[in-house]
């Protein structure tokens, strides 16, 4: 049997000759604990994709509401409606929040929100058309996969109708949130009423096949194990080979507060370095790995640019899903704070689009 180190070499090996890794050689990584090896040959891959540079995009998170018809067992997020906590935007309240993100100069929006019980399908596509109307060169990446599940049941329309309608009012891009973890049984334990992993897995692979791109995410560091977080990898890996619509990865730590698994406490700096530079290493296929600060912590995400990531997402502006649930970091960061955490890092801040198209570069 080999030992951790010789499974790391022959992955070094593997790396150099442009090989892909396999899941098991994945899994023994999870075991290696020379972390700054594993952050070299993580580095390694994304300095030959990336050379120094970093992305980050001027945004705006945009949580269009937490009222929520089901709940799930990580979520400090939701709320039943009239409940302590609970809140919903109007129209109009999204709108001024796009109009305020305007005036620093956002380029894309992310909006997502719970399961909402009694909204109609019209308030997604009336929202979607109100925000072009202000802004029609504005980005919209909206609806989690599990949102798009939710509507197409709720609404009575196939899942490609109601991608298909909500693009006609304005959606541009699918964010990769609802993932979770895809194990059956874990799945089970910490947010059943949103079904099984391949309702996230089918939603993407019809948004990719309508033209949209999306994101990926796994949400790590509760009960899951590491063969677990690589069987999610393998599923994201083995639909990107058919479908080429992910830009991105995004291993996100779970924020524990106010969640059924609070005692599970927060994932821990090596954790979070890990997994991130794992994924750099397994993903031959998924360009851009970001380092999603918001969850991790500012402080880990600057790290995580000699640990595989590329990417620091942005400015964000408004966020409420990781702070009801302890988040520690920042609501938002300037552009500033932004160019400071990658330029300390010795790398290069390129201003992205939500496609990952440079917007500027600031060598
Ligand atoms: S994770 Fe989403 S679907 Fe689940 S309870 Fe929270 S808001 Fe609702």
């Amino acid at each position: 049997m080999q030992t951790s180190r010789q499974i790391f070499e022959n992955v070094q090996k593997k790396i150099s000759q442009k090989e892909r890794i396999t899941s098991d050689e994945a899994l023994a990584l999870f075991d290696f604990n020379d972390l700054i090896s594993l952050g070299k040959l993580a580095n390694q891959v994304r300095e030959t994709l990336h050379s120094n540079k970093t992305y980050y995009i001027v945004n705006r998170h945009i949580d269009y509401s937490n009222i929520c018809a089901i709940k799930c067992k990580f979520c400090a997020f939701a709320r039943k409606k009239g409940e302590e906590g609970s809140f919903e935007f109007t129209i109009d309240d999204i709108v001024s929040r796009v109009l305020q993100g305007l005036k620093v100069g956002i380029t894309e929006i992310h909006m997502v929100g719970g399961f909402h019980p009694t909204h109609s399908f019209d308030f997604y596509l009336e929202t979607l058309r109100a925000v072009k109307k202000v802004a029609p060169k504005l980005h919209i990446k909206a609806f989690t996969a599990a949102e798009i599940r939710y509507f197409s049941k709720k609404f009575r329309k196939t899942e490609e109708k109601v991608l298909e309608e909500l693009k006609n009012a304005g959606l541009d891009s699918l964010p990769g949130g609802g993932a979770e973890i895809f194990d059956p049984e874990i799945r089970k334990k910490i947010c059943g009423p949103k079904g099984p992993a391949h309702y996230w897995l089918d939603t993407h692979k019809r948004a990719h096949a309508l033209g949209f791109k999306s994101t990926a995410t796994m949400l790590y560091g509760h009960i899951e194990t590491a063969q677990n977080r690589v069987n999610h990898m393998e599923a994201i890996r083995n639909l990107q080979d058919e479908s080429g619509g992910f830009m991105c990865f995004i291993p996100l730590a779970f924020n524990p507060k106010g969640t059924e698994f609070e005692s599970k406490g927060y994932t821990s700096g090596i954790d979070d370095l890990k997994t991130l530079a794992i994924a750099r290493i397994f993903f031959d296929n998924i360009k851009h790995i970001k380092a999603y600060w918001i969850m991790s912590g500012v402080e880990m995400a600057q790290l995580a640019q000699h640990f595989g990531a590329d990417d620091l997402h942005g400015t964000v502006m408004e966020e409420n899903i990781t702070h009801m649930a302890g988040g520690r970091a920042p609501v938002m960061l300037l552009e500033a704070n932004l160019h400071r955490l990658i330029r300390e890092a010795g790398r290069i801040p390129i201003q992205r689009d939500s496609l990952y198209n440079t917007v500027r570069s600031f060598n």
